[in-house]
């Protein structure tokens, strides 16, 4: 038995994926955003460039495509392919390469993401996001209006209401050039108490230590240096303005100081939005801004200020569970069912198929069986408002006898006026 690849999974039932899909979108509409989609497949080298070398994403977790005709030609970096494994950055290439010139550009992306990491709960290699940017996006409000859009978003289209926004500052580039001194400094007087991992990542990208689960670790971290202790003038003005803009517009957050979120491109505001009703992997939707990526990843070296976020579709999935009866789930529309007795009956029942649907109506038809109990059963089963039988005395005086579902009650009905009976 072939089984589904490891990290994977198969969705039986899409109520739930589908009413994330259709919440979002009319609520992103109604916030202006248009959405967008680009390949599943990049040029490995935009996540190098973008998400950063150090990162796990890129060091670990690229799923990278080898052609087997090309393979040859595939050897050097630059011409590697890889799945995606998020969106922000095919965005911004997607921005660049379009040459998109009406800002802010306000976009999502909603689709597969794939990281080759160790599955666990909430936590698949094929996964999905909604990642959702705003490009050419300078002012701050942006970011306060933005963490406002989502909340509003997990609120009122998902009535989610156990959940956290925690927030930091990174400040611009030159502050995180200044804060990995600091941080560095810091790291030296508790090399020997911290663990290996983090002992490799102080060198290579001291940020990373923030992402350590080690209890350990956790607790030296306590004491450590905040981001937001070495902003420059103007990136602490910006980090008081977002937090007096915050409250003002009613959205309760939690400084962060440790939340750092895990990809290199990321300046300024960080966000996740978490749920304790998700384990250890408790966030189900990150973002933050970054302000200097259009122009690491453009020619001409522009800077366009960004901010974006993603949602994670299979963690908010695991939220929704919970709270599946509440959710205004749009019920399928009623269901004909049409029961030819006998083969004989099978034409007319196609035609008649076909003559419901001209009319808007749904409908299925059973062809598989010709026992009327076994049929009345399928039909209840399929949750059919009405059962249009079609025996030889329907056929012979061009009838349908129609049965409602819900009351019992039975009907000789014209064939020819059937439709409307059944709208009326
Ligand atoms: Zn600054
Ligand atoms: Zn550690």
């Amino acid at each position: 038995m072939i089984q589904k690849v490891k990290g994977t999974q198969d969705f039986i039932d899409l109520t739930l994926f589908n009413f994330i899909r259709n919440q979002t979108e009319k609520h992103l509409a109604e916030y202006n955003y248009t959405q967008i989609a680009t390949p599943i497949i990049e040029h490995t080298e935009l996540f190098l460039r973008s998400l950063g070398q150090h990162t796990d994403v890129v060091s670990k977790e690229m799923f990278i495509i080898q052609p087997k005709t090309e393979s040859q030609e595939l050897n050097s970096l630059k011409e590697q392919i890889c799945l995606r494994p998020e969106a922000t950055a095919a965005t911004v290439r997607a921005f660049i390469e379009n040459s998109i010139t009406d800002l802010p550009w306000k976009v999502f992306v909603m689709g597969p993401m794939f990281r080759y990491e160790r599955p666990q709960k909430g936590r698949f290699r094929q996964f999905h996001q909604i990642s959702i940017e705003i490009i050419g996006a300078k002012s701050i409000s942006q970011d306060a209006l933005l963490i406002k859009m989502l909340d509003q978003l997990f609120k009122k289209k998902f009535l989610l209401d156990n959940y956290a926004i925690l927030l930091n500052f990174l400040g611009c580039y030159d502050d995180r050039a200044k804060f990995n001194e600091v941080l560095k400094a810091f790291l030296k007087t508790v090399d020997d108490k911290i663990c290996d991992t983090c002992r490799e990542r102080k060198n290579k990208n001291p940020l990373r230590i923030f992402d350590c689960k080690n209890p350990v670790c956790k607790e030296i971290y306590k004491d450590a240096p905040k981001t937001t202790d070495v902003l420059c003038a103007s990136c602490q003005a910006e980090w008081e303005s977002l937090k007096t803009t915050l409250e003002l517009i009613a959205v309760s957050y939690a400084f962060a100081p440790t939340l750092v979120r895990g990809l290199d491109y990321y300046d300024k505001t960080v966000f996740e939005f978490v749920s304790d009703n998700l384990g250890a992997q408790n966030a189900f939707c990150g973002g933050g801004r970054y302000d200097r990526l259009i122009s690491e990843i453009s020619e001409n070296k522009q800077d366009h200020p960004a901010i974006g976020a993603a949602i994670g579709v299979e963690r908010l999935i695991l939220l929704l569970e919970l709270i599946k009866d509440k959710l205004p789930i749009a019920h399928q529309t009623e269901l004909n069912v049409i029961l030819p007795l006998s083969t004989k009956q099978h034409i007319l029942a196609l035609l008649l198929t076909n003559e419901l649907h001209a009319k808007g109506l749904n409908c299925d038809v059973l062809l598989e069986d010709t026992s009327v109990k076994n049929l009345m059963r399928k039909a209840n089963k399929l949750g059919a408002k009405h059962c249009l039988i079609l025996g030889e005395d329907e056929q012979a005086n061009l009838e349908v006898t129609v049965k409602n579902m819900m009351t019992g009650e039975e009907k000789r009905v014209k064939q020819s006026d059937v439709a409307v009976y059944l709208k009326g």
